[in-house]
């Protein structure tokens, strides 16, 4: 299936490792041109040279926190001026740390909110007015599969990411004549740092081996099995492309079967 992404042009947040990475690549073996950023200079740029010399397209890597207002628009700004133009955004950061309501004080909150939301908003106000121009764009937000059902111990993330959704159900319907679709994909466990950070910190507290807890977490899923960062890129890859043009407003998990709810 041609999916038609050769010569587009994606921003791909927080891609220097996990599933950011997976989608960069994804996205690169379809042939589509990159702005990437994450916080930590050096791999960032390996994805960059990486992707750059197995693909053959044009990577713009910029050290970038997105909870950082100016230096999310600058990021933009720098990608529309080398590229042009940006037709995909794939928003995504790292997850807010876990712990119960009463473990986090009000400014952690504010961080949650400023990395996992406002980090959005800038996001898609910096290239949502080009993709109305040219009546084409991708807009994906990476959540959680705690969206459906929220996960325990995980109150930042759930209360985030939830905000994400009405947003991005919101502005679906907004932006739909424009030929711009707005989409989240929710990832269930998936081998990552993150899930192994999640994995050591609850086998820490509970005094038990970390193999343990991946147990645990392949035990809640019916396919019995982690999912692998590659597994969850191919579905915004087929999202970012011109074969799901009338896939909007939705929220796609890619978890194994994780989430019980219908939907
Ligand atoms: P990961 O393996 O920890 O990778 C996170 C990536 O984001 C790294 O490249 C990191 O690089 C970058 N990053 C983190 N904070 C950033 C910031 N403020 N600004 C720019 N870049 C930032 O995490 P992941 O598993 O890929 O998770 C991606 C998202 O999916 C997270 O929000 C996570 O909570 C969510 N999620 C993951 C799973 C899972 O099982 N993996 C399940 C549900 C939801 P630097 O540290 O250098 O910035």
């Amino acid at each position: 299936m041609d999916l038609g992404l050769k010569g587009r042009v994606a921003l791909v947040a927080a891609a220097s490792k996990g599933l950011g990475r997976a989608v960069a690549k994804e996205l690169a073996a379809e042939g589509t041109d990159l702005i990437i950023c994450a916080r930590t200079v050096e791999p960032l740029m390996k994805v960059k040279e990486d992707l750059e010399r197995q693909w053959g397209i044009r990577v713009m890597a910029r050290p970038t926190d997105v909870g950082d207002a100016v230096a999310t628009e600058q990021l933009v700004q720098q990608g529309i001026a080398e590229f042009g133009r940006v037709d995909i955004l794939v928003t995504n950061a790292g997850g807010p740390p876990p712990g119960p309501f009463e473990a986090h004080s009000l400014e952690v909150w504010r961080d949650a909110i400023r990395q996992n939301l406002e980090s959005v908003l800038i996001l898609v106000r910096q290239v949502l007015p080009g993709m109305k121009e040219r009546r084409w764009g991708r807009i994906l937000n990476i959540t959680s599969m705690a969206v459906k059902q929220p996960v325990d111990n995980l109150i930042l993330s759930n209360s985030v990411r939830a905000a994400v959704t009405g947003f991005a159900r919101t502005l679906a319907n907004e932006v739909a004549s424009y030929g711009v679709t707005v989409n989240n994909v929710l990832p269930g466990f998936t081998l990552t740092e993150r899930l192994e950070e999640l994995a050591a910190r609850s086998a820490a507290a509970e005094g038990v081996p970390e193999e343990e807890i991946f147990d645990r977490f392949r035990s809640q899923v019916p396919m019995v099995r982690i999912g692998e960062p590659r597994e969850f890129a191919a579905v915004v890859a087929f999202l970012a492309s011109d074969r799901a043009s009338y896939v909007t407003g939705a929220s796609i998990p890619v978890d194994g079967g994780w989430i019980k709810a219908l939907y």
